[in-house]
């Protein structure tokens, strides 16, 4: 596979870079609009930590809505499948991600999946440790360990950006507080400083490869044969992002590439091929429902190319 990728992936990035012409770079966080529409790089990692890196994989992005998966991830492990689905449930909206439609509908207030902003919200509240900064610490050190030990930090000009920008992530989580979702103890100011923090994590593609390399092969990292997170958690992850991970352009990316993937306004994708590949892309510019149109036109030709579909 890797001397068919190593051959054919160049001509493959080179055709989907002109699908940035087709969106538009996120500049609703500020900070973001500075990303430079063109840029469009892959890493391939495999089980043996052999990888494939072509286009601009070292261009620095923050992992945005990606890292809702490795949070949901520390939340299992803080207070297992029950306590977390207390405050989440397991269906996807088919609305935009910070969409408020619906929270009304399923109980009172209760986001319906932890991929949505106000799910993840929710999630992130359910992270332990006595201060924001404790909470931050935590997250960032399960990053790095996902990663295969980079030194991955918070851009926190993209976290600021976003608090300051923020009108809506906060009238979500201060209706999640309203509902109880959010409980009497939760501070919604502190929420929203580690859910900023944690999306602006910055990471390059073969940071983000590694990092879906672990949940391709179920919570260990193959690499150095550490269990870091229990296969059970890491397979709700992943029926998380094939049913929620692309937003309501979900069910389309499950026809035409049918692999777990989830994206991030900044333009990365982090995708898998279980028990196999983990891949991290990153292409800026963004189609009506929030996607890298480069990045996905990307992952589908491959996915075609290799027969790669769950289905
Ligand atoms: N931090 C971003 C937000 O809350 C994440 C959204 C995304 O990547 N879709 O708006």
């Amino acid at each position: 596979m890797f001397d068919q990728l190593r051959a054919q992936l160049p001509g493959w990035v080179q055709d989907s870079r002109a699908l940035a012409n087709q969106g538009k770079v996120a500049a609703y966080i500020p900070e973001l609009a500075k990303a430079p529409q063109h840029v469009l790089g892959i890493t391939v990692t495999g089980r043996g930590g052999e990888s494939v890196s072509v286009g601009e994989t070292d261009f620095k992005f923050t992992m945005q809505s990606i890292s809702k998966v490795f949070t949901l991830l520390l939340a299992f492990m803080d207070h297992g499948e029950e306590g977390v689905f207390a405050k989440v449930g397991m269906e996807p909206t088919g609305d935009d991600f910070n969409s408020m439609l619906k929270l009304e509908l399923v109980e009172p207030g209760k986001p319906f999946n932890p991929l949505i902003n106000a799910g993840a919200i929710a999630v992130t509240s359910l992270i332990k440790g006595d201060t924001p900064a404790i909470k931050t610490e935590r997250i960032l050190r399960f990053f790095k360990e996902a990663s295969g030990g980079a030194n991955l930090a918070v851009n926190s000009a993209v976290a600021k950006s976003e608090s300051a920008t923020a009108h809506r992530n906060r009238s979500l989580a201060y209706f999640l507080k309203d509902n109880e979702v959010l409980g009497e103890e939760v501070d919604v100011e502190e929420v929203l400083q580690v859910y900023f923090d944690h999306c602006a994590v910055e990471v390059d593609c073969p940071q983000l490869a590694r990092m879906a390399l672990v949940l391709a092969h179920g919570g260990v990292d193959p690499i150095t044969g550490r269990e870091l997170v229990p296969r059970r958690y890491v397979q709700i992850a992943k029926s998380f992002m094939v049913t929620c991970g692309m937003y309501n352009a979900s069910g389309e990316f499950a026809i035409k590439a049918g692999i777990p993937a989830k994206s991030g306004v900044s333009g990365g994708i982090l995708a898998l091929v279980p028990g196999q590949y983990g891949i991290g892309i990153v292409g800026p510019a963004l189609g009506a429902k929030g996607n890298s149109t480069a990045g996905v036109h990307l992952l589908e030709q491959m996915s075609t190319a290799f027969d790669w579909s769950l289905f």
